[in-house]
């Protein structure tokens, strides 16, 4: 397949672009990009996309894919008391809920240029079946690349954590079902559409003795860890409180720094931590839509990057954001970095590199995917940007980055169409609409039962 006569933004290291260029695509990977069309003698399919901008396909670093059929629930709540009020509703959800939920949410991120995603899943009841493989098969049917993680709760309230204490696991439990998932699902390999990540979910609904043995157990089977950290400041309180330190200090005494780690949000980090994330190579993933929507505030991306710190771009749940479009992330990251630091804190191209490259580093995947050289995973986003919103803008980076979102033409995972014309061809939207709506009615009536049954008791 040859896409040939768009704008080429490759975001290799010498951040290469072609006004008019082409991409040659043999065997799910790119086999040549380069200036002016492609040459006449080139064999195979050519697909004119003169009026679009090819760039790398979206890598989305933080997300909570179950959270998809709760949305617009607290809406005007902060972390905490948006916390306080899902527990109880996720705590219905079984693998039926989590699989049409990951489905919508998976072909919705594809729809806004995506296609590799992780998902952080950290909620798993006794009775709701296979969650993790029903993400999984979602992941499948849509056709996007994925890193799903093992995540865990195991502090409960009764030991002074958040969560209620039926949605909490024992640890033995989840170390065993975090390496028995990690065996059955984790492929390493150059080709991969599937690796695994260990998450536990935070400092305050997590314990320190699950922190350092789930550490132990990445290493050992040689996969990334991820959690949420310092992502409001009452976390920073939690951990002053019970370990006397920031919440940088506590995860390294746990061994939970270094270059195969990423952690979501990171607002509340003060120059020391942010010079030991740089130090130890620990990556941050940048939730600006959800961050704002939750009124959490919003991380030093400037200070973060020229501190050398890794830094990613995820939509984060969809329970605090709605909107759930990796795009609008990479638009977002920009404005609040200006909003925060004035006009030099991010360059319009740097904002796509932290949707795109800096992504694909985070997870560790930047050899396959992340920016268009030869040799890549095919994995490609084309942007029509000749229509009403985008023609007259006159760089087109700029009408990626600052302009609507535009119209995908075409999303490409190594090598196949996922969407064309801004439809998803993969799946049948009408259907994955229709369970979504369905999971969401039956999840909040069961949280409906549930909450009277409480209101009874006490
Ligand atoms: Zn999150």
């Amino acid at each position: 397949m040859i896409l040939d006569g768009a704008t080429v933004v490759t975001m290799d290291a010498g951040r290469s672009e072609h006004g008019t260029g082409h991409v040659v695509i043999e065997n799910g990977r790119i086999a040549a990009v380069g200036p002016g069309r492609a040459p006449a003698e080139l064999a195979g399919p050519r697909t004119d996309v003169t009026g679009c901008l090819v760039t790398p396909g979206l890598v989305n670093t933080h997300h909570h894919l179950y959270q998809w059929v709760t949305r617009g629930l607290a809406v005007d709540d902060g972390l905490f008391g948006w916390l306080t009020t899902l527990y109880p509703v996720w705590a219905g959800i079984d693998e039926d809920v989590v699989g049409a939920a990951a489905a919508a949410g998976l072909a919705w991120l594809a729809r806004t240029g995506c296609t590799t995603s992780t998902d952080h899943h950290y909620v798993f009841p006794a009775d709701g079946g296979d969650v993790l493989g029903a993400e999984i098969a979602a992941a499948r049917r849509v056709g996007l690349r994925f890193m799903p993680t093992r995540g865990s709760m195991d502090l409960g309230r009764r030991d002074g954590g958040l969560p209620p204490d039926h949605v909490v696991e024992d640890i033995d439990t989840i170390l065993a079902a975090t390496a028995a998932a990690v065996d059955a699902h984790h492929d390493p390999g150059p080709d991969s559409m599937l690796r695994i990540g260990i998450a536990p979910c935070s400092p305050f609904s997590v314990t320190g003795d699950l922190l350092r043995q789930a550490a132990e157990l990445a290493r050992d089977r040689k996969v990334r860890l991820h959690t949420h950290l310092a992502e409001t400041l009452d976390e920073q309180e939690f951990c002053q409180d019970r370990f006397g330190a920031t919440p940088v200090q506590y995860m390294e005494s746990l061994g939970w720094l270094g270059d195969d780690v990423w952690l979501a949000h990171g607002i509340h980090f003060d120059d020391p931590a942010i010079a030991t994330l740089a130090a130890t190579g620990t990556g941050v993933a940048h939730c600006p839509s959800s961050n704002a929507r939750l009124g959490a505030g919003i991380a030093r991306t400037a200070d973060l990057r020229a501190a050398g710190v890794p830094v990613g771009l995820g939509v984060d749940g969809a329970a605090s954001n709605e909107a759930c479009s990796l795009i609008e992330e990479v638009r977002h990251a920009l404005l609040f970095a200006r909003a925060r630091g004035g006009p030099q804190a991010m360059a319009v191209r740097d904002a796509l590199e932290l949707g795109t490259i800096g992504g694909a580093r985070l997870l560790g995947w930047d050899a396959e995917i992340g920016s268009l050289e030869p040799g890549k995973l095919a994995d490609i986003a084309v942007w029509r940007l000749d229509g009403l919103a985008h023609a007259d803008i006159a760089d087109p980076v700029a009408a990626l980055v600052l302009g609507s979102a535009p119209p995908l033409e075409l999303l490409l995972v190594g090598g196949r169409p996922v969407v064309e014309r801004d439809r998803v061809t993969t799946v049948d939207e009408h259907e994955l609409t229709r369970s979504a709506v369905a999971a969401h009615r039956s999840l909040l009536d069961r949280a409906g039962t549930v909450t009277r049954t409480e209101g009874m008791a006490s």
